[in-house]
C-alpha cells in the first residue's frame, strides 16, 4: 500500500493541456475516484501516475519517492483498462501467472498467489478455461486478477466496468467495493459513470478541462458542491440552476429570479449576506448601492436539486412531494409551474416543468399521477438550496 502525491502536475501535448497544475494527496489505502466529462484528463492523469506519460511540470511522488523518472514496471503500480486484453491463447490461470513469470518470480510463489487471486475472485473452477470460454464479466475478473497477483502498492483503473452491461455493471461493482475492503490497496479509480463515483470512492475528484474543480467525500460534493459545474456533473437528473439577484431586506435574505421567489435560511442566508457585503453593491440590472449594513442587492445562481423541490397539484391542498424536510408549515408555494413531460422510473418519478422562461426537473412521488399541462405548486426545501457567484460561478459558502 502507498500514498500518492501530486504536485502541482501538468501534461501538455503540443498546444493541448491535458493536465493543469493538479495536487492531489491521496492516502495510503484510499479509493479515489477521478471523474469529468469526456477529454477532462482522467486518462492522462491516470497514465502519468503509472509512467505511461511523461509529466511536462510538477512531482508525482509514490511513497514519499520521485517517481517522475521511475519506469512504469519500477513504479509498483498495477492498471486495469476498460479493454481487459487478455491473450486469447492462454488459460485463465495463465493469463494471471504471466505478468508475475516475466518478472522471474519463482513458480510456487506465481502458484499461490495466483490461486489466492482466484479464490477472492471466485474463478478458482474457471483457471483452466480460455478467455474465449468466459463472460464478459469473467473476463473483467480475470483482468483485475492480473492486477492483483501482482500485489501492488496502487491500482490505478481506467473505466474497468464500461463494456460490461448494466447488471453486470452493478454487480462488479459491489465486488471491486468488497475488493477494496478486504485488500485495502490504494486504489485511484476513472470513470465516467457518477453511481460508481458515488458507490466506491472514498473521495471524488472532479476534472474539468484538465484542472481540478473539488476534491471532497461523495457526500460532501453532493451536499457543497464548489461551483455550479460540479453542481451539474453530480446528481442524476441535475440540479436545476435559476438566474437571479439576491437582496437584503428587512425581514432577512431573499432571492429573486425568473419569477421565483424565496428567502434564503440559516447558513445560506449568512452566507449570502457575506456575498452581498463584498460585491460592489451594483446587480447588472439595477444600481441598487449596498449600504454598509450589507443593504443591496448582487446577481447571483440559485440551485436548488430535483429531489428538493415538493410539488403538489396547484389546485389541491395536500402536499405530494417526496419530503416535507426544510419546508416551514403553512408556508405557501414558491412558483406554480406547468408539467411538460412526466418521466416515471419506478421508485421515484422525474417531472420536467416550465414557468414562463424558467425550466425546471422535480422529482415527485411515483404514486402521483401527473400529466402535461398540469399545474404543480412548487416549494423548495429552503435547508437544502445552493447559491453560486453569478460571475465566477463559485459556491458562495
Ligand atoms: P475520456 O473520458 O473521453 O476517455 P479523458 O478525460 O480520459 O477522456 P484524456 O484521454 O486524458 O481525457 O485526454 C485529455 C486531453 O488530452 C484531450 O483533449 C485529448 O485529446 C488530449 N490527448 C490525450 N492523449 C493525447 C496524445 N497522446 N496526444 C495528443 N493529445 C492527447
Amino acid at each position: 500500500m502507498a500514498r500518492v502525491q501530486l504536485v502541482e502536475v501538468t501534461k501538455r501535448f503540443g498546444s493541448t493541456v491535458a493536465v493543469d497544475r493538479v495536487s492531489l494527496d491521496i492516502a495510503d489505502g484510499e479509493f479515489l475516484v477521478l471523474v469529468g466529462p469526456s477529454g477532462c484528463g482522467k486518462s492522462t492523469l491516470l497514465r502519468l501516475i503509472a509512467g505511461l506519460e511523461d509529466v511536462t511540470e510538477g512531482e508525482i511522488y509514490i511513497d514519499d519517492r520521485n517517481v517522475n523518472d521511475v519506469p512504469p514496471k519500477d513504479r509498483d503500480v498495477a492498471m486495469v483498462f476498460q479493454n481487459y486484453a487478455l491473450y486469447p491463447h492462454m488459460t485463465v490461470y495463465d493469463n494471471m501467472a504471466f505478468g508475475l513469470r516475466m518478472r522471474k518470480v519463482p513458480r510456487d510463489e506465481i502458484d499461490r498467489r495466483v490461486r489466492q487471486a482466484a479464490e477472492t475472485l471466485g474463478l478458482t473452477h474457471l483457471l483452466k478455461r480460455r478467455p474465449a470460454q468466459l463472460s464478459g464479466g469473467q473476463r473483467q475478473r480475470v483482468a483485475l486478477g492480473r492486477a492483483i497477483v501482482r500485489d501492488p502498492k496502487v491500482f490505478l483503473m481506467d473505466e474497468p466496468l464500461s463494456n460490461l452491461d448494466a447488471q453486470l455493471r452493478v454487480q462488479m461493482r459491489t465486488e471491486l467495493a468488497r475488493l477494496h475492503q478486504r485488500l485495502g490497496t490504494t486504489t485511484i479509480y476513472v470513470t465516467h459513470d457518477q453511481v460508481e463515483a458515488m458507490t466506491l470512492g472514498d473521495r471524488i475528484a472532479v476534472l474539468r478541462d484538465g484542472k481540478l474543480q473539488q476534491v471532497a467525500t461523495p457526500h460532501e460534493i453532493y451536499a457543497r458542491p464548489a461551483n455550479v459545474f460540479v453542481a451539474s456533473f453530480i446528481g442524476s437528473p441535475p440540479m436545476n440552476f435559476v438566474r437571479g439577484q439576491v437582496e437584503s431586506r428587512e425581514d432577512g435574505v431573499w432571492f429573486t429570479g425568473e419569477g421565483l421567489t424565496c428567502r434564503l435560511e440559516g447558513e445560506l442566508a449568512e452566507a449570502a449576506a457575506a456575498y452581498l457585503r463584498t460585491g460592489d453593491g451594483f446587480g447588472s440590472s439595477d444600481g441598487d448601492r449596498a449600504g454598509a449594513s450589507g443593504q443591496g442587492r448582487r446577481d447571483a445562481i440559485l440551485g436548488v436539486r430535483p429531489e428538493h423541490v415538493q410539488a403538489r397539484l396547484a389546485d389541491e391542498g395536500s402536499v405530494a412531494g417526496t419530503g416535507a424536510s426544510g419546508v416551514a408549515a403553512g408556508q405557501g408555494p414558491h412558483l406554480v409551474a406547468t408539467v411538460e413531460v412526466v418521466e416515471p422510473l419506478g421508485a421515484e418519478t422525474y417531472v420536467y416543468v416550465t414557468a414562463g422562461s424558467l425550466a425546471l426537473t422535480v422529482r415527485v412521488d411515483p404514486r402521483m399521477v401527473l400529466r402535461p399541462g398540469d399545474r404543480l405548486a412548487l416549494t423548495l426545501e429552503t435547508g437544502h438550496l445552493h447559491l453560486f457567484d453569478a460571475a465566477t460561478e463559485a459556491s458562495v459558502w
